[in-house]
């Protein structure tokens, strides 16, 4: 098969001073596309920047003949990143939104501020850059958007009830991209990663983070991303060598009269049918109401 190229495209992957970012960058480099290194520099928590974690996988890129330029913005201030695609490459075709910060804390104990920055960084961030860049993909009717979610944001996790919300958000808002974007042939999925970094690194053992090396995701953001890719909206799990797809399943459901029979005493006698798996529907839209509205007064013969 043959190598999947970037030559003249400009990808721009936020985050890229370490971990994820990093190899993303490192990647696209290597198949000739002009790369920018966007990093803020600060701890995991979001405190604090600097221009060297960028810097470094800028020369990273060079040094191997790639075409790389950093940027050191926040996620928060899109444009900026955006401009410095355009001002030294004079495009953007790839986006792969990719910086993160972690403020993990109990419900009980979570402030204002650690809620306020997870929802900024990953949220806000992901939004002013695609905002940003969602002009000059629709000119050009070409773009490829990665969104970064999580595990935590679809199924939950302890201590991470903010950076749950985010991640979760961010599904929604790639999903409604990816159906704003087909006509142009903008084409945005998610993933949601695991991999070892220094996010990871306080809460796995070494050796079980030994196997979930950051370039074993690479390789899926690359077809995604590529221009023979043909596939949007999709929510893909990734890491250590595992790659699957998630998507949404509905049971058949229960259909009520809808007069005054329906008591909260008549939801109860269909609990399960309403909680009955058998025969799923996986739907990528909503339920067609007006059909269920039609099948439902069908079963209230008083009704005029
Ligand atoms: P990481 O900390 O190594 O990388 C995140 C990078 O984002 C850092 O280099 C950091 O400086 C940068 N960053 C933070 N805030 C920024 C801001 N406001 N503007 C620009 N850059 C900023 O962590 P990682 O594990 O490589 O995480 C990458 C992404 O993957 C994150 O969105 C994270 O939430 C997500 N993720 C990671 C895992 C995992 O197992 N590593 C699991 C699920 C989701």
């Amino acid at each position: 098969m043959a190598e999947l190229r970037f030559d003249g495209q400009t990808v721009v992957v936020t985050g890229a001073g370490g971990g994820l970012g990093r190899a993303y960058a490192l990647f696209f480099g290597a198949r000739g596309a002009n790369v920018v290194v966007n990093d803020l520099g600060g701890s995991f928590k979001g405190e604090g920047k600097s221009s060297k974690a960028a810097d470094v996988v800028v020369d990273e890129i060079k040094s191997k003949g790639g075409k790389a330029v950093g940027n050191y913005d926040s996620v928060e201030n899109g444009e900026a990143i955006i401009e410095t695609a355009i001002k030294n490459f004079g495009r953007i075709d790839v986006l792969i939104n990719n910086a993160g910060i972690l403020r993990d804390v109990s419900f009980k104990n979570m402030k204002d501020q650690d809620w306020d920055l997870i929802m900024a960084v990953h949220v806000r961030g992901a939004y002013k850059c695609a905002r940003a860049a969602w002009p000059h993909f629709r000119k050009q009717k070409y773009g490829r958007v990665i969104s970064t979610a999580s595990a935590a944001g679809l199924f939950g996790s302890f201590g991470q009830c903010n950076y749950s919300a985010a991640k979760l958000a961010l599904v929604g808002f790639t999903e409604t991209l990816a159906k704003e974007g087909l006509k142009y042939n903008i084409l945005c999925n998610t993933i949601a990663p695991i991999a070892a970094s220094r996010m990871t690194q306080t809460v796995m053992p070494p050796d079980v983070l030994e196997n979930l090396k950051p370039e074993w995701v690479v390789p899926l953001v690359a077809v995604l991303t590529h221009k023979s890719n043909s596939e949007t909206g999709s929510i893909f799990e990734v890491g250590g060598g595992h790659i699957a797809k998630l998507r949404w399943e509905r049971s058949k459901g229960a259909l009520y009269k809808t007069d005054s029979s329906l008591t909260p005493g008549a939801v109860l006698s269909k609990w399960n049918e309403v909680n009955d798996f058998s025969q799923p529907e996986y739907p990528t839209g909503p339920a067609n109401f007006m059909e269920l509205l039609e099948e439902a007064q069908k079963l209230a013969p008083n009704k005029p």
